[in-house]
């Protein structure tokens, strides 16, 4: 008999990031870690920056970066929507240091000019710092 999967759906404004039968999902929500089987309670969530994971219908784990968004949860399907999200391999380490580096110079000069928006750009740090650890290493 064929293992049970469920669909998972992870979508940004911009494109579909992962459409595919899976075995099992987790992902960040606001108030940690869930994880979702075939036949889960429906639910809906907010999640936070962070690593969605699943194993993918091989068997295989697999990470997403996630920067926020919904989680909705179904008996047979999850579906993700996200500011932003990209599979680990397709992190840009090069450009999450040049979002670093820009975030870092702004939030230096909090308490000395109103014309930046710091709440902005202590989230523009956050995805950059974890969209770094994500890549550089193997276990999220
Ligand atoms: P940047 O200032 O470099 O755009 P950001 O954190 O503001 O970084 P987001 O708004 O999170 O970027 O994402 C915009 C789009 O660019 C999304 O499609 C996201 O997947 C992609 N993206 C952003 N940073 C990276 C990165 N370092 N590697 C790969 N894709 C990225």
């Amino acid at each position: 008999m064929a293992e049970k999967t469920i669909r998972l759906e992870v979508v940004t404004p911009e494109r579909i990031v992962v459409d595919e039968d899976v075995r099992i999902v987790m992902a960040p929500a606001l108030l940690g870690e869930f994880g979702v089987l075939p036949g889960h309670t429906p639910f809906l969530t907010t999640l936070k920056i962070g690593a969605m994971h699943y194993y993918d219908g091989a068997g295989a784990e697999q990470f997403i970066f996630v920067s926020g968004g919904f989680a909705e949860a179904l008996p047979n399907k999850v579906t993700v929507l996200a500011e932003s999200a990209e599979r680990r391999r397709d992190i840009d380490v090069e450009r999450a240091k040049r979002a670093l580096e820009r975030a870092q110079q702004r939030l230096a000069e909090e308490g000395k000019r109103q014309d930046i928006d710091f709440t902005r750009a202590r989230a523009a740090l956050e995805r950059a710092l974890y969209r770094l650890k994500m890549a550089s290493s193997p276990n999220i």
